[in-house]
């Protein structure tokens, strides 16, 4: 528990944030308890790594390693711990899960339907998450508002019931002309297909490059026709740990 998880103490807190500057809301968040930072290593991510690892400040990073990640995703792993001398802890699905879920829709049954696609997200990501942030009171994120219409809401300081922690996204107001600009000034190492088009980046069968117009996340999960589709990291998803059988 923090002392930050009544309503009104949240709404403080993220009034508090909004008037920090990056390295100052990380700082506060790492205050508050034991903070774990989630990086997909996207160029928002990228930004939040970069200051904890320059800053040197208390906070764990970790990555989801799904098994399906772009090459170029997997090699900047060991080049961001590299620039920064951190460590970023790699957790990843477990064999009789991903056995189990290839058994029951196939490797790539995600293509299928929205059931399985929820069920190989919750096998690769979720199940893996809930290890990362294990004994964990602050969870931070690179959500940011200009992300997608789904993400358009999205504030410094939530409290994440299903998780029973605090959830910090101290990039929610940065659009991506300033995570550009930030990039470019400090040489932050990215991934190099955010030049091919691949703003948003998960799952190498599960992402493709927009184009022109489009959202930045309109390149994942494609071929699913709800405006509002995630991985379920972000969003409540109580179908997904009936949807295969948990391993233990
Ligand atoms: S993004 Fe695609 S490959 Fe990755 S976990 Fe989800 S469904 Fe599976």
């Amino acid at each position: 528990m923090t002392q930050h998880q009544t309503p009104h103490d949240i709404a403080s807190l993220d009034a508090e944030l909004a008037g920090l500057p990056l390295a100052g809301r990380l700082s506060l968040a790492a205050s508050l308890g034991r903070a774990v930072f989630t990086t997909s290593l996207g160029i928002e991510d990228q930004v939040i790594t970069a200051a904890i690892g320059t800053h040197r400040l208390p906070i764990e990073v970790v990555t989801l390693e799904t098994g399906r990640l772009f090459m170029e995703t997997v090699c900047l792993i060991g080049a961001t711990e590299e620039r920064y001398g951190l460590l970023i802890r790699r957790f990843r699905p477990l064999e009789q899960d991903i056995d189990a879920y290839a058994a029951r829709y196939g490797l790539n049954g995600f293509y299928e339907s929205v059931e399985a696609r929820h069920a190989c997200c919750h096998v690769r990501k979720l199940k893996p998450l809930a290890a990362a942030l294990a004994g964990a009171d602050i969870w931070i994120t690179g959500l940011r508002r200009g992300q997608s219409g789904n993400r358009a809401a999205t504030p410094f300081a939530e409290y994440d019931p299903e998780r029973n922690l605090l959830k910090i996204n101290p990039l929610a107001d940065w659009d991506i002309e300033t995570i550009r600009a930030h990039v470019a000034a400090e040489d932050i190492p990215i991934n190099p297909m955010h030049d091919r088009g691949y703003p948003s980046i998960g799952c190498e069968p599960c992402t493709r490059a927009i184009k022109p117009g489009e959202s930045e996340r309109a390149g994942r999960w494609w071929w699913e026709n709800d405006e509002k589709r995630e991985c379920g990291l972000h969003v409540a998803e109580p179908a997904a740990s009936s949807i295969i059988a948990p391993a233990h």
